[in-house]
């Protein structure tokens, strides 16, 4: 058989790009690819378009509701998020639903919470810029699918993972930006409260409630335009 005709089967055969998309960052993930997240979540626990594919225990899809106004994205799962396939399971993640709650955010209700990268980097080490754009096209479908009317960006490398904005996290937390067409907020991660104790004005606990605050106030300013 030429190579012609060879690849002429290859074309006409069952084959399906789809299917390709785990295998190799340079196969697209065309807007609406996935029709649920379970069909995502999938393809995300048999990937391989990054290196850290190799070393994950389980990918690190997402928690929350699927079709909530806000979501939370973060950089990449620790250990605890690796063992059971949640993110913000640990002690930041604790320390995140005190945060939400603190404004009556519920977690199960009003937020999606998932990462820029679904699988966690060797030794908590952040995520390079390449692998961050291999997984990138998933949380764009992850956005797609749940639709959030907000986004908050929690430290400066979800910020960088999404919109490529690279500046620090002390200078852009607490500003709206706005990415296609929705409202997005950095915010501190976590982690990095728990390193910082001091509650005093000023201090990173002390700034983070004013963000949670004003998040709560454009939630509320959204769905009084809805309502
Ligand atoms: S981090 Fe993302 S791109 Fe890399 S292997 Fe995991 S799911 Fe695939």
């Amino acid at each position: 058989m030429s190579s012609e005709q060879q690849l002429n089967l290859f074309e006409d055969s069952n084959f399906n790009q789809k299917d390709l998309i785990p295998t190799d960052a340079k196969i697209p993930i065309p807007p609406g690819t996935y029709a649920s997240m379970i069909e995502l979540a999938q393809h995300c626990n048999q990937c391989h378009r990054c290196g850290l594919g190799d070393t994950r225990q389980n990918a690190v899809v997402g928690r929350g509701n699927l079709k909530a106004p806000i979501m939370v994205v973060g950089e990449a799962p620790g250990q605890n998020e690796d063992e059971t396939g949640l993110p913000f399971v640990g002690k930041a993640g604790q320390l995140l639903d005190k945060i939400l709650g603190s404004v009556n955010l519920d977690t199960e209700k009003d937020i999606y919470i998932c990462n820029i990268n679904k699988c966690r980097p060797p030794d908590n080490r952040v995520p390079t810029t390449g692998e961050m754009a291999a997984c990138r096209p998933y949380l764009i479908e992850q956005i797609h699918l749940v639709d959030p009317k907000i986004i908050l960006l929690t430290g400066a490398t979800a910020v960088k993972g999404l919109t490529g904005d690279k500046r620090g996290i002390t200078t852009i937390r607490g500003k709206w930006i706005e990415w296609e067409e929705r409202l997005c907020m950095p915010i501190f991660h976590p982690s990095y409260l728990l390193r910082n104790s001091s509650r005093e004005v000023g201090s990173p606990k002390w700034l983070m409630w004013q963000d949670i605050q004003a998040v709560r106030a454009q939630f509320d300013a959204i769905h009084n335009i809805v309502d």
